[in-house]
C-alpha cells in the first residue's frame, strides 16, 4: 500500500511541485493549501508523514505541529518542516513544537524525496520488534503501540525522540557518542548535525527527568556523549 504524505503548503506552485515529485517517488500524496481547518483535514486523511510549511495563512506551521502533537490520531507521525529563514530553523530544532525534521527553501525535490523515505523507513520495526515491550526501570515501551510509560505514566514523545529513547532502553550503561546516535538512530539522513543529538537529549531529559539539569539516567558523559543509566533494583 502506498504511504500517504500530507503536504500543508500555501503556495500553488510549490505544492503541485512537490504534489508532482512525490508522486513520482511512489507516493499518495494529498495538498493542504492551510486556509481552512487543517487540523481536523488531517485527522480525516491520516497521513503517515506531514510535510508542514511554516508560513501559512491561517494558523502557521508551528501552531499546526502543535495540534498535531495533541491529536491522538496524528500524534506519532513525523512532521517534516518547510522553512524559509534560519530563525525558523532555531525553532524547529528546539523542538518544544515537536518537529522530527526540517527542510529550508528553496530546496530540490529529490532531497525532500529522499528525507522524508528515510523517515518512513525508521518507522517500519520488524514483526518480532514490534511485539516486544521494552522494559526497564521504571520505563516500559511499547513497540506496538508506540507508547512510552514512566512508572505507569505515559510519556508523550514525538517520533524521532521515540526511536531514540528505544535505543537508549535497548542499550543501558553503555556510553554513546553523538556521531555513534547519528548513526544508529537518524541512520542515513545526512542533514542532522550532534547539535541534533543535543536538542533531542534536552526534550527527552525534560520529559523523564524529575531535574533535567541534573539527570539521573540520561547522563552526559563528558567530552564524548551520553550514556542512558537505570538503576534496577
Ligand atoms: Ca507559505
Amino acid at each position: 500500500m502506498k504511504k500517504q504524505i500530507a503536504v500543508v503548503e500555501d503556495e500553488a506552485e510549490l505544492a503541485s511541485l512537490i504534489e508532482y515529485n512525490l508522486a513520482r517517488g511512489g507516493f499518495q500524496t494529498k495538498v493542504f493549501n492551510g486556509r481552512t481547518d487543517t487540523i481536523r483535514e488531517l485527522e480525516a486523511y491520516e497521513p503517515d508523514l506531514v510535510v508542514l510549511d511554516v508560513m501559512l495563512p491561517g494558523k502557521d506551521g508551528f501552531e499546526l505541529c502543535r495540534l498535531i502533537r495533541q491529536s491522538d490520531k496524528l500524534a506519532q507521525i513525523p512532521v517534516l518542516f518547510l522553512t524559509a529563514r534560519s530563525d525558523e530553523v532555531d525553532r524547529v530544532l528546539g523542538l518544544e513544537i515537536g518537529g522530527d525534521d526540517y527542510i529550508t527553501k528553496p530546496f530540490s525535490p529529490r532531497e525532500l524525496v529522499a528525507r522524508i523515505k528515510a523517515h518512513l523507513r525508521r518507522l517500519g520495526p520488524s514483526e518480532a520488534q514490534a511485539s516486544q515491550n521494552l522494559v526497564l526501570g521504571p520505563f516500559t515501551l511499547d513497540r506496538a503501540a508506540r507508547r512510552v510509560y514512566q512508572n505507569e505514566k505515559e510519556i508523550e514523545l514525538t517520533s524521532t525522540e521515540f526511536k531514540l529513547f528505544e535505543f537508549f532502553l535497548a542499550h543501558p550503561g553503555h556510553a554513546w557518542s553523538r556521531d555513534a546516535l547519528l548513526r544508529e538512530v537518524w541512520g542515513e539522513q545526512h542533514f542532522v548535525t550532534p547539535r541534533t543529538v543535543d536538542v533531542h537529549i534536552r526534550r527527552l531529559r525534560e520529559q523523564i527527568e524529575a531535574v533535567p539539569d541534573d539527570p539521573k539516567f540520561l547522563v552526559t558523559v563528558r567530552g564524548f556523549g551520553y550514556r542512558f543509566e537505570v538503576q534496577v533494583s
